[in-house]
């Protein structure tokens, strides 16, 4: 594919037309046209999110669940319309399965603190993976802190793959619960989340995914996959931030004692005692982000619109042009060369550190991650202090990658 290949045209993906929906894409950063490659971190937003958003605030907007005036009915019915999107989207069973929260982050707090916290003590594991995300360690580091419960790592190779029979191994009868990424955002690793999901259930565990990285690149079938839970946030998948999805299965939601207290989670308060809501509105203490879950709403429809399947298929592309390109700068190692891999291409260049990498694409118009992307201990494995990383969204081109070549290669003869 030549550098002209940019904006090239896929069977049910113009790319050309889709990026005219993102109005931030067409900016000069620096002088020099945006590339945004930092979709891991926080993708754009289309105009049909940004939308969505400013006319609920124009014309709808009022508290949820509380009045029955026109505005707070209008306003609930988006909310809850909103839910039926997200359930929909990954399959869930019921919209009580379906708990907003801030983000990935919050949902796995959730889960340590109203499932893992009352449940474990000393003598049982809570087993994670080497390429976790910090949002998936810290949690239950917090938990086995508090309950004498110890975590477990399972290890990765030289290919930023889980070792499965190690996996396999570590699961015993003192495994209550398994904690791992669908898709590492340091390495772009595709991890075998059924199978593993399998292996934990016949062990008795359960389950948790963290999606973060996984919902907005492939079709993600919780039901299919089988697991107790399932994390993911709205802003890596083109909706508004502050918003995201704990996925619970209802009856081990059902099992579960309110983490937070406050208004909406509740049927009666009295000082002898009050009962709890129903789910899912039990987790969702206070005003919710009522904006964020429209827009989250209005980005399911926006990608359902081209398809997930599409948007798969075309960021494989993205990826297998940005191996072949950037393996061709002298000096540069791709850190995570697993075989199923998402778009994402971690990556340190001989005699340049990776924060001098960022500065100097970035003096390019081109956006890149630096630094250890909140898994430090992937970093460490790797014997790296950090990468640079380019992580591609559908609207992505293969133009981008050519200029980020191109600017790597010129940061080389600058450091030479
Ligand atoms: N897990 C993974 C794999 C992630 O990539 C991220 C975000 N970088 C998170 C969890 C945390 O997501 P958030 O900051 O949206 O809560």
């Amino acid at each position: 594919m030549s550098a002209r290949a940019g904006n090239i045209v896929q069977p049910g993906l113009d790319v050309a037309r889709i990026r005219a929906d993102f109005p931030i894409l067409h900016q000069a950063v620096n002088s020099h046209p945006l590339a945004y490659l930092d979709n891991a971190a926080s993708s754009q937003r289309p105009l049909q999110v940004i939308d969505a958003v400013a006319e609920y605030y124009r014309s709808d907007h009022a508290n949820v669940h509380r009045g029955v005036h026109a505005l707070s009915q209008r306003a609930t019915d988006a909310f809850e319309g909103a839910r039926s999107k997200l359930r929909a989207f990954v399959n869930a069973a019921s919209d009580k399965e379906i708990i907003w929260t801030r983000g990935t982050t919050e949902a796995i707090n959730l889960v340590a603190q109203a499932w893992a916290r009352p449940r474990l003590g000393p003598g049982d594991e809570i087993l994670v993976s080497r390429m976790e995300h910090h949002a998936n360690i810290v949690p239950w580091q917090m938990v086995c802190e508090q309950t004498g419960a110890t975590l477990v790592v399972a290890p990765i190779d030289e290919k930023g793959e889980i070792r499965l029979d190690e996996f396999e191994r570590l699961l015993g009868p003192a495994t209550r619960l398994v904690a791992v990424g669908h898709v590492s955002n340091a390495l772009g690793t595709i991890n075998p989340v059924r199978e593993m999901t399998a292996m934990a259930k016949a062990a008795g565990a359960a389950v948790l995914l963290d999606g973060a990285q996984a919902v907005p690149h492939m079709r993600v079938d919780v039901r299919e996959l089988g697991c107790d839970f399932y994390a993911f946030s709205s802003h890596k998948m083109c909706g508004p931030t502050g918003i995201g999805v704990l996925y619970g299965r209802e009856a081990i939601l059902a099992e579960m004692p309110p983490w937070q207290g406050g208004g909406d989670m509740i049927l009666a308060v009295s000082f002898e005692g009050t009962i709890y809501n129903d789910l899912p509105w039990k987790f969702e203490a206070g005003t919710p982000n009522i904006a964020g879950a429209v827009g989250f709403g209005a980005a399911v429809d926006y990608l359902e619109d081209i398809g997930m399947d599409a948007i798969a298929a075309r960021e494989a592309q993205l990826l297998e042009h940005a191996t072949r390109v950037l393996s061709e700068v002298p000096g540069l190692r791709i850190i995570g060369t697993a075989e199923h891999k998402a778009a994402v291409v971690s990556f340190v260049l001989e005699g340049i550190h990776p924060h001098d990498i960022g500065t100097i694409v970035d003096a390019e118009g081109i956006a890149v991650r630096t630094g250890h992307h909140c898994a430090m201990p992937v970093m460490e494995f790797f014997g790296v202090p950090a990468t640079a990383r380019a992580s591609y969204s559908f609207y992505n081109t293969e133009e981008e990658t050519e200029r980020l070549a191109a600017a790597l290669n010129k940061a080389q003869e600058m450091f030479a």
